[in-house]
């Protein structure tokens, strides 16, 4: 068997694994490079060519694992897990992104996929995208536990440990490293989070997030801390579009949580508006509230402003915090939003583990050998995982 990292043993994001057995050829995750968004990486036998895999996994649905599934030959079936297919839909949808034409296979969680001699088994993972999965496969006598993206410090923390237990020791370990370049020993927990956000829903009537809205234990963080002061909640309409297809408890009754039709949507196409906004709203929500934005919703605040709803408010960034420096659209929005009074707080916890988590990842499945991709530096790998295999980009490794 072969083991073969065609991208990401120095980058994060855009990791492509390829496995390859006697008789299969596997790929696991097809996604854009975080920087790349001209889409321009091709594959002799998967994206032009004849075709040379016999299948592609996805871990989960953040644009760095799922985005380049499109340009797969149709001849090669691309698996994904059922939610995560529906959450890329919708944002495709939002995003002014093509709708997938290609015929995806879903799957679930737990249930495992023979691809002829390679078997793949999906665990459910904590990160920051809805239903994430890590890959056991399971070939030739090997075990190996491919990672994706995880952490251990969200609300899937204690579900994830157990599967890890449950998948036991294994002979290969791919995880992500991301963490390893930032250097960061424990990053604060989901829960630790809700508490400091319930401190800014009492001290300001009007509290305005943003933070990722397939990130929806975020969504969850925020909704609770504001019911729980007393607020109301209202949710922009791409968050409530994605909550609906995952079990988040959390019904707009328009007594305590409302639903924002933001004004750009309002220029979509009329089989976007009968797909995502035919339903009514109400617009009165009172004085004190939490509201998801976006930065493409400053005029929706100006809105509000004019209306006379923002009075003592703040802006919780719950993101990460390079985006600020990378995209300008992002800093001209913070600006105006203090230039109308409203007070600039951050507040997020990463999406990727921690230092110590990954020992405890170790630890767990105490691998013989283990690969670090999505990381910036490897190197750092060596104190905290057993057997590393120093590969590059496209070296094969062979087991
Ligand atoms: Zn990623
Ligand atoms: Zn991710």
């Amino acid at each position: 068997m072969e083991i073969r990292i065609i991208k990401g043993t120095n980058q994060i994001g855009g990791c492509i694994t390829e496995i390859t057995s006697k008789n299969a050829k596997i790929l696991i995750d097809f996604g854009n490079d975080l920087e790349d968004t001209k889409e321009s990486f091709e594959l002799d036998g998967l994206t032009y060519g004849k075709s040379k895999y016999n299948a592609v996994f996805i871990t989960h649905s953040h644009i760095d694992h799922i985005g380049l599934i499109e340009k797969i030959n149709e001849d090669i079936p691309v698996y994904v897990e059922e939610s995560s297919l529906k959450i890329y839909n919708i944002t495709c949808d939002f995003c002014g992104e093509d709708k997938l034409t290609k015929k995806i296979n879903t799957f679930k969680i737990y249930d495992t996929i023979e691809i002829n001699n390679i078997k793949v088994t999906p665990y459910r993972v904590d990160h920051s995208s809805y239903n994430s999965c890590m890959f056991v496969i399971e070939c030739e006598d090997k075990k190996i536990l491919h990672t994706g993206d995880f952490r251990l410090h969200g609300r899937k923390k204690e579900e994830t440990l157990n599967n890890l237990k449950r998948i036991g020791k294994v002979d290969i370990l791919i995880t992500e490293g991301t963490s390893l370049s930032r250097n960061i020993l424990e990053y604060e927990t989901e829960e630790r989070l809700e508490k400091e956000a319930l401190e800014y829903m009492k001290k300001y009537d009007q509290v305005f997030i943003m933070h990722s809205s397939t990130n929806i234990d975020r969504t969850i963080s925020f909704t609770k801390s504001a019911l729980k002061t007393g607020k109301n909640y209202i949710l922009d309409l791409f968050t409530y579009s994605l909550s609906k297809v995952v079990n988040m408890n959390i019904k707009v009754d328009y007594k305590r949580i409302f639903v924002w039709k933001p004004l750009r949507y309002y220029l979509k196409d009329d089989k976007f508006k009968s797909e995502y906004m035919d339903f009514d709203t109400s617009s009165f929500f009172g004085k004190k509230y939490a509201m998801n934005v976006k930065v493409s919703m400053l005029e929706d605040i100006k809105k509000l402003k004019e209306k006379g709803l923002i009075t003592n408010a703040c802006l919780i960034y719950s993101m990460w915090d390079g985006y600020i420096e990378k995209e300008e659209k992002l800093r001209n929005f913070i600006d105006e939003i203090k230039n109308m009074g409203i007070e600039f707080k951050k507040l997020h916890t990463s999406g990727h583990t921690d230092i110590n988590s990954m020992i405890k990842l170790n630890k767990i499945v105490s691998p013989d050998k283990t690969i670090i991709i999505h990381t910036e530096n490897r190197k750092k790998g060596k104190n905290v995982f057993n057997g590393i295999v120093d590969l590059n980009d496209n070296e094969i490794f062979k087991l």
